[in-house]
């Protein structure tokens, strides 16, 4: 199937069985390895609530969630990008968090956002994505928990934008020109 988000064109990519079934694999394994750890789910809005709040319905352990925008602006003074995690409510001091992103590209933001928990004194971090390019992730940074890969196609649904739209999407289309 084909749709219009905004100007563009989108084709049918992952339908939500792919999508549901790969949020489970991921959820079966942070269960595997989290369960213990009363950990913080951290989504990194606005891409990851639609998957953000599949992921936690399907994890019986005791956890909180939370949300953050990461804002980034010039600084006022000559030192460059500002980046700052806005919204977070609670101390993260000694804590396991997990990063829940919608989408993984160049590894840029998952960088600024790692960097900016190390500083609030996290004591573990892993990060979980619904989706990876990996063809264009250049980081070093593991990404420990990946529902899927796909090809360095802008993609949108699920909670992924185009300019703000198609985030109502229930599955995700792919850029169709
Ligand atoms: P990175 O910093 O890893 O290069 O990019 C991450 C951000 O770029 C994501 O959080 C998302 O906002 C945006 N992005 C990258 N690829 C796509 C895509 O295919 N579709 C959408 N909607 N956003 C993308
Ligand atoms: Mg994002």
């Amino acid at each position: 199937m084909r749709q219009k988000v905004k100007d563009r064109y989108f084709k049918s990519y992952l339908s939500s069985k792919e999508i549901d079934d790969a949020v489970s694999a991921v959820a079966k394994r942070i269960t595997a390895d989290l369960k213990d750890e009363n950990p913080i789910f951290l989504g990194i809005l606005n891409g990851s609530f639609v998957f953000a709040s599949d992921l936690i319905r399907k994890l019986d352990f005791p956890m909180h969630i939370s949300f953050v925008k990461v804002a980034s602006y010039i600084g006022t003074r000559s030192t460059g990008g500002v980046t700052e995690l806005i919204g977070l409510n609670e101390s993260l001091i000694g804590e396991t968090v997990v990063i829940v992103e919608d989408i993984v590209d160049s590894g840029n933001t998952i960088e600024k956002i790692v960097k900016l928990l190390k500083d609030h004194g996290v004591k573990k971090i892993k990060i979980a994505t619904l989706l990876l390019k990996p063809n264009a992730y250049k980081k070093d940074i593991k990404i420990d928990y990946v529902a899927l890969e796909i090809p360095d196609d802008f993609v949108v649904g699920y909670g992924l934008d185009y300019d703000g739209w198609g985030r109502n999407i229930p599955s995700i289309y792919k850029i169709d020109d």
